[in-house]
């Protein structure tokens, strides 16, 4: 049986938005069992709060964003994805704009701050759902599919018509996978995708520190690629990301093709649509945690830039 996990102690990490390119400061601190993930928004008044969970999304757009009503937080993604790979459960993650602090576009900053302060484990066991039935859901040529397994596992590949990326793939295997495999994968983009986002007012932080940035045959970023398949490696960091949002550990193994935020999101909706799809493994059964969220704002598509 695995126990619960939190922080040690509060974490600082500072850094600047994507999209707003102004600072974002992100503080996470440690919770009790079974509180699982807060985000809060501290430059409200009064402070706004809302569960991570994948019920709570509200765009999949560029990122994955969560939020109630007008109030979101964005690029959660990331920061999520150094969670799971800690395995970390109970944390108020507590920022002071729309977005997390994007870092260098990988998951590794994260990571580095909370391994300074290190890990609790807690006196209660880790909610865990066995995937039960092959579940999947397609959006054209996209598909993500899940298939039972004894631990997680996420396998994601992808396609494109460009000579500096191709087909890739990239597979994740609890207790054997490092984290260092995917932590210091970058999210990426294309130059024009990147100047047309300018013009509209967003991706105003991105930059080649913060992204593998591609123009019609290269990488631009002059050092070059930290894994051959970096792109492949970062998609599973983002699926990690965004199935932490499922509020309880997974037992189950992914197949994703071409898959994003969105798909992420519909096959964790998907599995959790039926209970013929999953069982709730004894010893860590808290159904509260199945159904935590406080509003369901699914599809309810808000822009997280203003
Ligand atoms: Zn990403």
């Amino acid at each position: 049986m695995a126990f619960q996990k939190t922080l040690k102690a509060p974490v600082i990490v500072r850094g600047i938005g994507l999209h707003s390119g102004a600072p974002a400061n992100l503080t996470l601190h440690p919770a009790r069992a079974n509180q699982g993930l807060r985000f809060v928004r501290t430059d409200i008044d009064p402070e706004f709060e809302v569960a991570g969970h994948y019920q709570n999304v509200v765009n999949t757009q560029l990122a994955t964003t969560i939020g109630r009503g007008k109030v979101t937080v964005s690029t959660v993604e990331h920061l999520l994805a150094a969670l799971a790979g800690l395995g970390i459960d109970n944390v108020r993650v507590e920022v002071d704009g729309p977005e997390i602090p994007i870092m260098d576009g990988s998951c590794a900053a994260f990571i580095d701050a909370i391994l300074q302060v290190g890990i609790q484990i807690q006196k209660q066991p880790k909610a865990v759902v066995r995937i039960r039935e092959r579940v999947e859901v397609r959006s054209n040529e996209k598909w993500a599919i899940v298939e039972p397994s004894s631990r997680l596992e996420v396998q994601s590949a992808i396609e494109w018509d460009h000579p500096s990326i191709g087909y890739q793939e990239f597979q994740f295997i609890e207790g054997v996978t490092a984290i260092s495999e995917f932590s210091r994968a970058r999210t990426f983009g294309f130059l024009k995708d990147v100047e047309a986002l300018k013009r509209m007012g967003l991706a105003r932080g991105g930059s080649l520190e913060n992204a593998v940035v591609l123009d019609h045959a290269l990488v631009l970023n002059p050092e070059g690629l930290r894994y051959p398949n970096e792109f492949a490696r970062h998609k599973v960091l983002d699926a990690l990301g965004d199935f932490k949002l499922a509020g309880v550990a997974i037992e189950g193994s992914f197949k994703l093709h071409r898959s994003g935020h969105d798909l992420h999101r519909l096959i964790l909706a998907e599995i959790f649509s039926n209970p013929d799809h999953y069982e709730v493994l004894d010893g860590a059964a808290d159904e509260n945690q199945l159904s935590r969220p406080e509003a369901v704002v699914l599809g309810d598509l808000i822009s997280s830039i203003a």
